[in-house]
């Protein structure tokens, strides 16, 4: 999904900030990077900054209008700093997040940010779909644009790692291997008699210790294999117990 999110930096006039930009991207692991009519580009500066991220630089295309750098994206963000008189459908940084990895993670996104002075005109937001904030103090919301560029990138990886997890959740339901009723009420019969053993528990003074530990090897849904090694567990505690 990170390989189908361009970022457009438009009319950037420091080239230290498109190296700082794309050294945030390749840390967050995005690769897509379009100029639109940058001051100075390229520029030692750019270089600098971006460390070990010059791949990034040397494949970024340069553009002379944010129609042109967008063209083949079917879903558009606009960044600003600031909320506009007119409202524009908005976004924060995690929500962004979050519909890029769900509903558009197979669909060619941009994330566009503005100039640092003005930002992006008005005219150039309308080629936005949705306007994308970062909420910060309301007193002070204007960030550097490579770090608007990091938070948002940031965001974007994080999505994409819970959404890579969500989708292995659902593969979860379809192991046939989990642990069942028995394989678990075994387990908990022969937990609760090893820890009496130790001395931990004491069936006359229950509480509520088993109903936790029940609750939680529910929780973590355990398979065969890994009930089998909490068993051997028990039995390599049980051993020592007996040889003492
Ligand atoms: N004075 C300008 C500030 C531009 S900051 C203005 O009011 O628009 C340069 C760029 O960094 C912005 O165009 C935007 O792309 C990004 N940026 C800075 N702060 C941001 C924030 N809080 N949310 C989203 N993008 C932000």
């Amino acid at each position: 999904m990170l390989g189908n999110v361009r970022i457009v930096l438009v009319g950037t006039s420091h080239p230290g900030n498109i190296g700082a930009a794309a050294r945030a991207m390749m840390n967050m692991g995005l690769s897509d990077l379009s100029l639109v009519q940058p001051e100075a580009f390229p520029h030692p500066k750019a270089t600098a900054r971006a460390s070990g991220a010059v791949g990034i630089l040397e494949n970024a295309t340069c553009h002379d209008s944010l129609a042109d750098a967008i063209s083949g994206c079917t879903r558009v963000y606009g960044t600003s700093a600031r909320h506009r008189s007119l409202a524009w459908p908005e976004v924060s940084a995690r929500e962004c997040g979050i519909e890029i990895a769900g509903e558009w993670r197979d669909e060619p996104c941009a994330i566009v940010f503005g100039r640092e002075r003005t930002g992006l005109t008005n005219a150039e937001l309308d080629l936005c779909h949705v306007m994308l904030h970062i909420p910060c103090n309301p007193a002070f919301s204007s960030l550097n644009i490579a770090a608007a560029v990091q938070v948002i990138a940031y965001e974007l990886r994080m999505a994409d790692v819970e959404n890579k997890r969500d989708l292995a959740a659902v593969d979860d339901q379809f192991r046939e291997d989990l642990a069942t009723r028995d394989d678990m009420d075994q387990f908990h019969t022969h937990l609760t008699s090893v820890i009496t053993q130790t001395g931990f528990y004491d069936p006359n003074n229950p509480k509520q210790l088993s109903r936790r530990l029940y609750r939680f090897f529910n929780r973590a849904a355990p398979d065969k294999t890994e009930i089998n090694i909490m068993r051997g567990i028990l039995k390599s505690v049980e051993k020592t117990i007996k040889n003492k």
